[in-house]
């Protein structure tokens, strides 16, 4: 017990220090979760920050062997809202004080697509009077699309690294131009250099994956001086490739645990970064989230798809609140936030406080 005390009252951690954190059961499991609390009151406070989460389609041109909507699931009904349902949503979430949305789909790098988000992102600039806050996470695209996004109202994005050990990343996507790793490195760079609020994240507990893979990913974050992050446990979904290598993950309760261990050390590594509650925590156990913010996250994405698509966007099995109609939703999170102790930060952007003064630094 002393040693974890001695580890959890330093202020850099070595690749040993985060293994030993991220293998950590019973008591001193318990001691970690504290740890991360006190840093997350000091560092950012208690409130929760909502972004209200449209996934507007699931039709994708690429192929990563873990996601149940890769373009080659020919069992997915594929769909795409129309902008009139888009827009509808961001109402919602704006008339609900939710503060700030989400635009998520498949990836689509055609120029269609590119105007199609750009003059959306304009729309729900123009009906919010300019209040409701945009973050997009619509994949890799050329740096001169982020910038018209950017221009045109978006000011966060969210691309997963997936696993910052290239290896890894080979193992879990097809090994071809459009799915290379330097890529997404190149893209997550053109993102900050834009102006973004830049997130990123990985998945938890993937085939092949060992604790020293997510210390790096946790390194990875703070060299890359990432603002915001979302990471979640991998769930199989039985139409992947990934799907074949079920037998050797750890079981499901075990992922959840690690994840929140990871939200948990990443808070001690980065005190006032933005660090979301995957919605995957909530498809192993229903109070996931709010586990997640009390250990370290201040941000959730409450789905606000009409619930009608919600099945068809299932990047995996079991994915949670599927039935739910938006309006449900909300009150159901007003009471599960107040359960893990926070308050939701209505009507607000909730901003990265690490943008802000990485942003400020860079300036003088
Ligand atoms: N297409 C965009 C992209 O890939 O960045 C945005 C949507 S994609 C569905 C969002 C995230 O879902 C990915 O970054 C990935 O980490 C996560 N995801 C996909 N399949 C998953 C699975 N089987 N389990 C957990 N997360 C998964
Ligand atoms: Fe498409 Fe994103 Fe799924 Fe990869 S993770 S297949 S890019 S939706």
């Amino acid at each position: 017990m002393n040693d974890i005390n001695n580890i959890l009252a330093q202020s850099e951690f070595s690749r040993e220090d985060i293994v030993c954190l991220l293998s950590l059961e019973g008591e001193e499991k318990t001691l970690l979760f504290r740890k991360a609390a006190e840093v997350k009151a000091v560092n950012t406070g208690s409130e929760v920050y909502f972004r209200g989460l449209v996934e507007f389609s699931n039709v994708c041109g690429k192929n990563c062997y873990y996601c149940g909507i890769r373009k080659d699931n020919d069992e997915v009904k594929r769909y795409n809202l129309s902008d009139e349902e888009i827009l509808a949503a961001a109402r919602f979430a704006w008339e609900n004080q939710y503060g700030s949305l989400v635009l998520q789909s498949g990836e689509l790098a055609s120029p269609a697509f590119a105007d199609r988000v750009e003059n959306l992102l304009r729309e729900i600039k123009k009906l919010s009077n300019g209040e409701l806050g945009i973050t997009i996470s619509l994949g890799e695209q050329s740096p001169e699309v982020y910038r018209r996004w950017f221009e045109a109202g978006a000011h966060r994005y969210l691309l997963r690294i997936e696993s910052s050990t290239p290896e890894l990343y080979r193992k879990i996507h097809p090994n071809d131009e459009l799915h290379d790793f330097d890529t997404r490195l190149a893209c997550l760079r053109s993102l900050k250099e834009t102006g973004y609020q830049t997130g990123t994240g990985v998945m938890i507990g993937l085939p092949f994956q060992t604790l020293e893979n997510l210390a790096d990913d946790l390194f990875f974050f703070k060299t890359f001086d990432i603002d915001m992050v979302g990471m979640g446990p991998y769930l199989e979904h039985a139409e992947t490739p990934l799907y074949s290598y079920r037998e050797t993950l750890m079981p499901l309760q075990q992922r959840f645990d690690l994840s929140l261990k990871m939200v948990a050390v990443l808070r001690l590594l980065m005190p006032d970064i933005n660090i979301a509650a995957a919605t995957a925590l909530q498809a192993i156990d229903p109070l996931g989230r709010e586990k997640a913010v009390k250990v370290g996250a201040n941000v959730i994405m409450p789905n606000i798809t009409p619930g009608l698509y919600r099945n068809d966007y299932a990047l995996y099995q079991n994915k949670p609140c599927v039935d739910e109609e938006p309006e449900q939703c909300k009150g159901c999170l007003d009471a599960r936030i107040a359960l893990a102790e926070g308050e939701i930060g209505y009507g607000k952007w909730g901003d990265s406080k690490h943008f802000h003064k990485r942003v400020k630094a860079s300036s003088r």
